[in-house]
C-alpha cells in the first residue's frame, strides 16, 4: 500500500503541475485577448474596407491567364486544386453561420468567413503540402495577385496572406467545394487529405469564366461518423466533434517543440493519425507528389527566408541549434552538444517516415 503511493504520488503531483501550468497559460492568453479586442476590431475593419475598395468597374479577368498564373505560381512538380467562383454564390453557401469568427489562437485575431467577404471573384487554392510550412502557399497566392495586379491595375486582386486579409481560409475553401472539414476541425481536401495548405484571392472583378458553385449541403467528413483515431491521438485534447476547444493547449505544445530541441518534428499526430488522409497521401505520392526533403523541413526552410529577410527569428534559430542542439528522434537529448556537432547535426536533420507518424507516439510506445 505504501509502496504503491510512493509510486504514485510523484505522477499526482506531476499531473497537478501539469494542469495548473496549463490553466495558467490559456487564462493569461484570454486575458491577452481581452485587452486586444479594440485592436483586433480595428484591424478586421481596414481589412473589409481594403475588400470593398478593390473593385474595377468594366475590367473582366481572363480567365486563362488567371489559371496560366496559377500554374506558374504553384511549387515546380507539387499538384495543387484552384477553383473561381463569384463572389455573391460563395457568400451564399452554408447560410446558417457567422460572419465573423475570433480566433483563439494569440492575441485572437477577427477573421472573415466566407459569408463576410465583400469582393467580385474569390479564387481557391489548395497546394499538397505534408510540412507545417506556409511559404509556399503564402507566396504563391501573392504572385497570383501580382498577375492579376500586373495585368488589370493594382489592388485588383489582394492574397490573404500577402494583404493581411484575415480570413478562415478552412471555411472558404469548405464553401467552394474543395474539400470538407474532419473531426478534427481541419480542412480535408478532396484531393490531398488534410495534407495541404490554403490560400485565397480575393479579386476587385469578374471573371470570364467561372467554376461550377458545389451544391452539397452537409461540410462533415463522413468518415468521421465511425472513427476517433486523431482526437484519441492529439496529445492535449485539443479539439472534439468538428470544433478546436484548446487551442492554447496545441499552441504550447507546439511552442516546445519548435523553440526546444525538436523544431523538425512538430506534433501534427492530428494529422498523420487519420487513415483516410493518409491513404489519400499514398495515392498522390505514387503519381508522384514531391516526398519530403531536407528543405521542406520547417527548420531549414525558415532558415533559408529567415536568412534572406534578416528576420530575428533566424538568431533564434541559432541559439537554439547551438543551445539544445538538434538531436533526432529516439536519441538521448539529455546532452548539450558542442559547436561543431550542432551545426553539422543541423544542416543534416531531415524527417523520414519513422520520425513524420509522430514521434511523440512512438515515444508513447516506447515506454
Ligand atoms: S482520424 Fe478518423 S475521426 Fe479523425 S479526421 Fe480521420 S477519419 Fe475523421
Ligand atoms: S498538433 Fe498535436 S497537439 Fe496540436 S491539435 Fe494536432 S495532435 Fe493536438
Amino acid at each position: 500500500m505504501l509502496d504503491a503511493l510512493r509510486h504514485r504520488v510523484p505522477q499526482w503531483l506531476r499531473r497537478t503541475r501539469a494542469h495548473a501550468s496549463n490553466f495558467a497559460w490559456a487564462r493569461q492568453w484570454q486575458a491577452v485577448r481581452a485587452a486586444a479586442t479594440p485592436w483586433m476590431k480595428q484591424e478586421y475593419e481596414a481589412a473589409r474596407a481594403r475588400l470593398r475598395g478593390a473593385p474595377r468597374p468594366g475590367v473582366v479577368i481572363d480567365r486563362d491567364a488567371l489559371d496560366r498564373w496559377v500554374r506558374n505560381a504553384a511549387p515546380p512538380g507539387v499538384p495543387f486544386e484552384a477553383v473561381v467562383l463569384p463572389g455573391g454564390e460563395l457568400r451564399a453557401r452554408f447560410p446558417d453561420g457567422p460572419m465573423e469568427r475570433r480566433s483563439q489562437h494569440l492575441l485572437g485575431k477577427l477573421r472573415m468567413t466566407h459569408r463576410a467577404i465583400p469582393s467580385e471573384s474569390v479564387l481557391v487554392i489548395a497546394l499538397f503540402s505534408d510540412v507545417a510550412a506556409d511559404y509556399f502557399i503564402e507566396t504563391m497566392g501573392a504572385d497570383v495577385a501580382s498577375g492579376v495586379n500586373g495585368a488589370y491595375g493594382d489592388g485588383t486582386a489582394l492574397s490573404d496572406a500577402a494583404s493581411s486579409i484575415p480570413v478562415v481560409l478552412k471555411e472558404i475553401a469548405t464553401a467552394a467545394g474543395l474539400g470538407t472539414i474532419g473531426k478534427n476541425a481541419l480542412f480535408f481536401s478532396r484531393r490531398f487529405g488534410f495534407n495541404c495548405k490554403l490560400s485565397a484571392v480575393f479579386l476587385g472583378a469578374p471573371v470570364s469564366r467561372y467554376d461550377a458553385t458545389p451544391k452539397n449541403t452537409d461540410w462533415k467528413l463522413p468518415d468521421c461518423a465511425t472513427c476517433n483515431l486523431c482526437v484519441e491521438a492529439c496529445p492535449v485534447g485539443a479539439f472534439d466533434d468538428y470544433v478546436i476547444k484548446k487551442v492554447e493547449s496545441c499552441d504550447r505544445l507546439i511552442a516546445s517543440d519548435y523553440f526546444g530541441p525538436r523544431r523538425d518534428h512538430m506534433c501534427r499526430a492530428c494529422i498523420t493519425r487519420c487513415p483516410v488522409s493518409n491513404d489519400v497521401l499514398k495515392l498522390r505520392r505514387r503519381e508522384g507528389a514531391p516526398q519530403r526533403a531536407f528543405w521542406d523541413n520547417e527548420a531549414q526552410l525558415s532558415l533559408v527566408a529567415d536568412l534572406f529577410m534578416y528576420r530575428p527569428s533566424f538568431w533564434v534559430w541559432m541559439l537554439q541549434r547551438f543551445y539544445y542542439g538538434a538531436d533526432m528522434p529516439g536519441r538521448s537529448s539529455d546532452r548539450k552538444k558542442g559547436f561543431a556537432e550542432a551545426l553539422s547535426s543541423s544542416v543534416s536533420t531531415a524527417t523520414s517516415d519513422r520520425t513524420r507518424d509522430g514521434w511523440r507516439l512512438l515515444a508513447k510506445k516506447q515506454r
